[in-house]
């Protein structure tokens, strides 16, 4: 199984065939329905962000969506980004490529604005030079979105560009060696004199990173529903866990701490699960603070994702710990949940600015 193995679904018509949803949701989600965010929130849509999906039967399929979703993430960030007619986007959306959001760099994390990488216009060409860190699926895809400095410091500097993996001049690191998230691979990108065609600037100079922000609304609706789909995995094996296992000479379901604990984790799960749809519908219509709720979303979801996939963990005992079970493997991958796609402190101070500074009405 690709997830035993470590391995990331670089050929897609395999994880196609493992996840049979999946396409034709995202196409139709492309050709006739609009790429709505609650929509693909909802389903299953590899390469459109969301791997991890509510009407996925299996939580086994949840968990590898999980895992795998950053690709995604970042191939929906690039669909956020790259206007419709443009020539990549058909493949991206079938599948035929995926890419990769490159915005993080060694010295730039939650201060993404700082951002040094960069890349200079000569004749038809952008000479790209600098060093991307944590890039999900690097070196298994095809496409990179990257966001380097064409003008002065600061967010207005930055500008976006896509650009074939393949180019020369651009080298990989190794696969890192994570705790969670072992089937994708996060890689250091480096880049060395660059030659990027100029018409593969992302709108215009200077809007790479309202681009790469814009992205990130739909990015945190999609980490914010892998750890819905994953909370409510744990549930599902929490169900059949506590009506089979026996102790005392009574199934742990009799157990009134055991039934509260069940109740709080499925009440937190459904609370999660509606404040990401209320997002995604404000990202849909283009709500003015639709990046207020994505970042709310994302902070709440995540962090009770982990939380009732802990707790699953525990009321499965020793067995829990097993890799046997999904428990473990859920727990490790949800903690990154936590981290990727804007930190979960990063998501307050967004929350904070827009409450405290532009008095933002959330009633
Ligand atoms: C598995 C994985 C996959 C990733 N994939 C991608 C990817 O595909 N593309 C990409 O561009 N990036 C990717 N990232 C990078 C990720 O987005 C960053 O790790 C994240 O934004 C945090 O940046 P940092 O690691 O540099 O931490 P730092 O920014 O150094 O933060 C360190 C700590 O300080 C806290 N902190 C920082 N500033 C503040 C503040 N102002 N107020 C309060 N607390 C603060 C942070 O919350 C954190 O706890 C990935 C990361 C991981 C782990």
């Amino acid at each position: 199984m690709l997830l035993s193995e470590h391995i990331f679904p670089a050929h897609r018509t395999e994880f196609v065939v493992e996840l049979p949803q999946a396409a034709p949701s995202l196409v139709l989600g492309y050709g006739d329905q609009g790429l709505s965010d609650l929509a693909i929130g909802r389903r299953l849509a590899i390469g459109n962000g969301i791997l991890t999906c509510e009407d996925d039967e299996q939580a086994w399929a949840r968990a590898r969506a999980s895992e795998g979703d950053k690709g995604g993430a970042a191939a929906r960030a690039c669909l956020d980004m790259v206007d419709l007619k443009h020539r990549f986007l058909p493949e991206l959306v079938s599948m035929e490529k995926i890419a990769s959001y490159c915005l993080t760099e060694p010295g730039s994390g939650s201060d993404a604005a700082s951002l040094v990488s960069q890349a200079v216009l000569e004749g038809n060409h952008y000479v790209l030079n600098g060093a991307k860190a944590f890039i999900s699926g690097g070196g298994d895809t095809d496409v990179l979105i990257v966001m380097a400095r064409t003008g002065g410091s600061g967010p207005s500097g930055v500008s976006a560009f896509v650009v074939p993996s393949t180019l020369e001049g651009i080298s990989f690191g190794r696969k890192e060696n994570k705790m969670g998230w072992n089937s994708q691979s996060t890689r250091a990108i480096k880049f060395e004199n660059v030659r990027v065609p100029a018409e593969n600037l992302l709108g215009k100079e200077g809007e790479g990173f309202k681009i790469a922000m814009r992205g990130l609304d739909g990015g945190r609706i999609n980490i914010a529903t892998c750890s819905v789909g994953a909370a409510q995995g744990a549930l599902e094996a929490c169900y059949t866990y506590m009506l089979e296992r026996k102790q005392f000479k009574q199934p742990l379901a009799s157990f009134q701490a055991l039934q509260f604990k069940y109740a709080d984790m499925a009440t937190h799960t459904v609370a999660a699960r509606q404040m990401v749809r209320l997002a995604a519908c404000k990202l849909d219509a283009g709500s003015a603070d639709a990046s207020t709720y994505c970042a709310m979303a994302k902070r709440f979801a995540t962090d009770l994702g982990f939380q009732v996939c802990l707790e699953a963990q525990q009321l499965h005992g020793g067995y829990g710990y097993l890799k046997d079970y999904p428990l473990e493997r859920l727990v490790r991958d949800t903690r990154v949940h936590q981290i990727l796609e804007g930190t979960n402190e990063i998501m307050r101070v967004i929350i904070a600015r827009q409450l405290l500074e532009k008095g933002a009405d959330v009633r």
